[in-house]
């Protein structure tokens, strides 16, 4: 199946404006399949997810959380937990000041402790080609980091793979998806 699916969201479980159910129906309304969930752990409502289980939606919802992780200076990085599978996120370097070189070595320290999957070329939602290059040698994922509703679709990723939970993350770890915008950046 040909799917559309966010991997970096927030909602009113830390920072994000928008619930849980309104970040879902704002998705579903610009078709995507699937969302992941990734809130922030040190501003994390506790049972903020428990609303999931109840939720009315087509869309496939995956649990996460962005994790302030200490390597060298304080990074972020998302875990979205499948059924088995479990994809480790880089994110948006560019947000760290970090460098192209400078994001290589960080992704080897933290790789010491942590199985990285992916990394964001993106900083909410923008492109950045100087972090789109084979010298980083992960799966390079857009995505809109979306806190507000007017970031909601601006990068996201699209994929040929079963509607299911692992599928997705496993089409990810593989490299197996393109990465979409909504348009050129306006500055
Ligand atoms: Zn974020």
């Amino acid at each position: 199946m040909h799917l559309k699916g966010a991997l970096h969201v927030h909602t009113t479980c830390s920072d994000g404006t928008l619930s849980i159910k309104e970040a879902v129906a704002a998705h579903e309304a610009l078709g995507f399949d699937f969302m992941a969930l990734t809130d922030h752990d040190f501003l994390m409502r506790k049972g903020c997810y428990d609303v999931v289980s109840r939720l009315r939606t087509d869309m496939i919802i995956f649990l996460g959380v962005e994790i302030m992780f200490h390597e060298k200076g304080y990074i972020h990085i998302n875990r979205v937990e499948g059924d088995r599978e479990v994809l480790h996120v880089f994110n948006h370097p560019s947000e760290l000041g970090l460098t192209v070189p400078a994001t290589i070595e960080r992704i080897g320290a933290v790789s010491q402790k942590l199985r990285l999957d992916a990394v964001e070329i993106t900083t909410r939602g923008f492109y950045l080609a100087e972090f789109d290059v084979p010298e980083i040698r992960l799966p390079k994922i857009a995505t809109d980091d979306s806190h507000e509703r007017h970031m909601i679709g601006r990068a996201w990723v699209e994929m040929d793979a079963p509607r299911d939970k692992d599928a997705i993350l496993k089409a990810i770890k593989a490299g197996e998806f393109w990465n979409c915008f909504a348009g050129s950046r306006h500055t």
